[in-house]
């Protein structure tokens, strides 16, 4: 069974947990958020945070971060 991490105290929770047992935040939602540059090895690994602009291994602005862009 898989779990997930919170992002804010790094407690571990259950899958079926909706928030963090420890701080009580709301589990992060599934995103799609991934690096837009599709010669980078992390292209199509979906990033644990929806909210990450840039990617951590090539720099490229994410899915994520190519939409706040195209806002401004
Ligand atoms: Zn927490
Ligand atoms: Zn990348």
């Amino acid at each position: 069974m898989c779990s997930w991490v919170c992002p804010a105290c790094n407690t571990a929770n259950d899958a079926d947990d909706s928030y963090c047992i420890e701080c009580g935040c709301h589990k992060p939602a599934p995103s799609n958020n991934h690096c837009s540059n599709p010669n980078c090895k992390a292209y199509n690994v979906i990033l644990s945070n929806p909210e990450q602009k840039h990617c951590g291994k090539c720099g490229a602005a994410t899915t994520y971060g190519k939409e706040i862009e195209s806002f401004s």
